[in-house]
């Protein structure tokens, strides 16, 4: 893939036509002449194939669009153990990224093996949790985030620890 010739002109020449509106050489263009911009590169060694307008245009656009990844990847979201409102459970919360299942379960449950939990199971969990909870709390708490009583746990994202997805877990950060 060639380079294109950057030049602060308010418009681009092609070589070939002489059409004088372009903002860049575009491979469109050029395959009219069957040309590549490898042969404008070649032919015409000094010819500006791109507008500064247009260049600085492309990396607006394209810095742009690395911001929106960054900000996306940096939506979190609080996901509490499944087990809630087990008397046993440790009541913690992870922060994981938004798109994450909402199947977490805390140490503690799991080291009671309670671990399984299927679709069906978290949805009836969290019904239930909001009934407990706006019994326990009065009817505008539905979320344990509402209690300030409540532990947070910070979690390193897999995304720093793996790379990737997952959560956390103890089990898989020992091996
Ligand atoms: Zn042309
Ligand atoms: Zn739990």
């Amino acid at each position: 893939m060639g380079k294109h010739l950057v030049g602060d002109v308010p418009n681009v020449i092609c070589p070939y036509c002489g059409e004088d509106k372009l903002q860049m050489l575009h491979w469109t263009h050029l395959k009219k002449h069957g040309k590549k911009l490898e042969d404008v590169i070649r032919e015409f060694p000094n010819h500006i194939t791109m507008t500064k307008e247009e260049y600085e245009r492309k990396c607006q656009i394209s810095k742009k669009g690395t911001e929106a990844s960054i900000k996306t990847q940096s939506q979190m979201k609080t996901v509490y153990c499944v087990y809630f409102n087990d008397k046993n459970c440790s009541k913690e919360s992870i922060e994981v990224p938004k798109n994450y299942p909402n199947n977490w379960v805390c140490d503690k449950c799991r080291s009671l093996g309670k671990e399984e939990v299927d679709g069906r199971r978290i949805e009836k969990a969290n019904i239930e949790r909001k009934k407990t909870l706006q019994e326990k709390y009065g009817k505008n708490v539905t979320n344990p985030q509402h209690i300030s009583s409540v532990n947070k746990k910070m979690v390193q994202t897999q995304r720093e620890k793996y790379g990737g997805v997952g959560y956390e877990r103890s089990d898989l950060s020992k091996k």
